[in-house]
């Protein structure tokens, strides 16, 4: 088997808003096809156009290769051997940041390619199912713009979240910080507001998260009164109160903190998680599978949790692509309690919705392990070109 053609997607919804902060509004899809027309895809979480041109550019000498132009032609039958190559054949572009999340698109799509080949899911390539069913839980992010609508609706979608079958969801709560929008800027005490909200209408069964998307900037004291304040409302983990640099106020506010704190969805390579952990002293890693460099790289983080005694909850806000590689990592990974499904049902994004068929379906307790070849998901073809358009729409210099 021979790597034949490499086809990148630049994929924009219909409905973007400039002004909302969501990431499942784009996304690049990677196709990697083999010379007897077996595809495999995947998509990672960055700029769409820049994640393309990382793909697509040209090399122009040994220490700085194109990623597309080093796979084409090659066996595909070792996606970690691949990953090694391209890592360090595009060290002086990549190593970090856009580089590595772009290689995760194309790894998630290796290791899809060869499932398809051998006929078996991408987890089954890796080992022994660690569970018996999948617990995603669902991220509710309203798109409201007053805080009376946004507790509204947060209520509402967890409620809802419980009926489809969640047994986990995600709040994100965030009043302050780069993250807030629409007119929901507000005090701190609002977040508690919102989890007893939710967790009056939901009942002591549903585990709730908390996101705060970076709120309290570089002020630990802030944190900590807020991991103290959700301690009594029984939250299992307060995602990113810090900025994601500082990781001494991170250790500082792990060490004081009676929730567990979670972060991780921006890092790229094992290497940044070995700082996040060992000096941040994070207790949840939260690994993007696309942006922290794929299949290859996730699975090495997973591998550093367990040693270090700490969970991994990944992060995927974004197509049925993430959530289907999410669900193919949590499968072998006994220390992953939960992965973020962002659910179809509960989202504002027609991306989310319709780009991908065959999604994992719940069953009682939980969703079912994943069973078809690779991923297990397809793309819906007519979507793709939809979204594709809109696209070249909106950027037509550089599509
Ligand atoms: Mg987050």
């Amino acid at each position: 088997m021979k790597i034949a053609d490499i086809r990148t997607h630049v994929l924009l919804d219909p409905g973007y808003d400039r002004e909302a902060t969501s990431s499942a509004q784009d996304t690049i899809v990677v196709e990697v096809e083999s010379d007897d027309g077996l595809v495999g895809i995947g998509e990672t979480d960055l700029n769409a156009w820049v994640a393309r041109a990382c793909i697509e550019a040209p090399g122009t000498h040994t220490m700085d290769r194109g990623l597309r132009e080093s796979l084409l032609g090659r066996d595909p039958s070792d996606p970690a051997g691949l990953w090694e190559e391209l890592y360090v054949g595009t060290a002086m572009t990549g190593r970090r940041g856009a580089g590595v999340h772009a290689l995760g698109a194309l790894d998630i799509a290796l290791w899809d390619l060869l499932g398809k080949a051998e006929g078996v899911p991408c987890w089954r390539l890796w080992g022994e199912a660690a569970h018996e069913t999948l617990t995603p839980y669902a991220s509710l992010q309203p798109e409201v713009s007053s805080f009376d609508a946004y507790v509204e609706s947060m209520v509402g979608w967890g409620s809802r979240a419980r009926e489809i079958g969640f047994r986990a969801v995600k709040l994100e709560a965030t009043f302050s910080g780069p993250y807030v929008h629409k007119g929901l800027a507000g005090p701190d005490e609002r977040v508690v507001e919102v989890v007893q909200s939710v967790r009056a209408a939901v009942g002591t069964e549903l585990t709730i998260l908390v996101d705060v998307q970076y709120a309290f900037g570089r002020d630990v004291e802030r944190a900590l009164r807020m991991a103290e304040a959700l301690a009594e409302h029984d939250v299992f983990f307060l995602e990113t109160p810090l900025w994601p640099d500082d990781l001494e106020r991170y250790a500082e506010l792990c060490a004081r903190s009676p929730v567990r704190i979670a972060a991780g969805e921006w890092l790229s390579t094992r290497h940044e998680f070995v700082d996040l952990v060992e000096r941040g002293g994070v207790q949840v890693a939260q690994p993007d599978i696309g942006r922290v460099g794929g299949f290859t790289e996730a699975r090495r983080v997973c591998d550093l949790a367990a040693r270090r005694e700490r969970l991994v909850v990944p992060h995927a806000w974004k197509t049925g692509i993430s959530v289907a590689a999410a669900a193919q990592l949590a499968t072998v990974t006994p220390h992953m309690p939960f992965f973020e499904f962002l659910p179809a049902e509960l989202c504002e994004s027609r991306l989310r919705k319709a780009l991908v068929q065959d999604e994992l379906v719940f069953s009682e307790g939980g969703l079912g392990l994943p069973e078809k070849p690779g991923l297990g998901v397809e793309l819906d073809r007519g979507v793709l070109a939809e979204f594709a358009e809109v696209a070249r729409r909106a950027a037509p210099v550089t599509s």
